[in-house]
């Protein structure tokens, strides 16, 4: 079962499966939101079409509509260990952005690409030829990023 793309928080409860033939390609982004989300450097996401997620274990839900008003974040996390597992945002409708480390299988990722790198911190290095933004990507260019073509 090692090909299946599966993932879950740190106690097990919130567990999810992808409905992908392969590991998705993942990126880095190292805004100061996801800093504070993460409570690291960057986090590293993928963004999946929402019903090739399969969710179980009744993740909490909390919502977070930006100062704006113009878009609304809904982050699911384990209500029992906290981790943070998947987001939805009324901006790009019908997109999950699963946190990456949280699948079974994150040993084998690669990040593809980087956003936001304006707030990087001191100490980590991108390596050369990995597509970097200092803020947020072009929608083009950055889905030709993740995509690999
Ligand atoms: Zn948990
Ligand atoms: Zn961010």
């Amino acid at each position: 079962m090692s090909d299946q793309i599966e993932g879950g928080c740190r106690c097990g409860r919130v567990r999810y499966r992808v409905a992908l033939a392969e590991l998705p390609r993942v990126y880095a982004c190292h805004c100061r939101d996801c800093q504070t989300w993460t409570g690291s450097a960057f986090s590293v996401q993928f963004l999946v079409a929402e019903d090739q997620l399969e969710v179980s274990g009744e993740p909490a839900l909390f919502e977070l509509t930006a100062p704006e008003g113009d878009r609304t974040s809904r982050q699911r996390g384990c209500p029992v260990c906290f981790t943070r597992v998947y987001n939805t945002n009324t901006r790009r409708p019908g997109l999950a952005g699963v946190r990456a480390g949280t699948l079974d299988r994150s040993d084998e990722l690669a990040i593809v690409a980087h956003i936001w790198t304006s707030r990087k911190l001191d100490g980590i290095e991108i390596p050369a030829g990995v597509p970097a933004w200092e803020e947020g990507a072009p929608p083009e260019a950055f889905a030709a990023a993740v995509r690999g073509s």
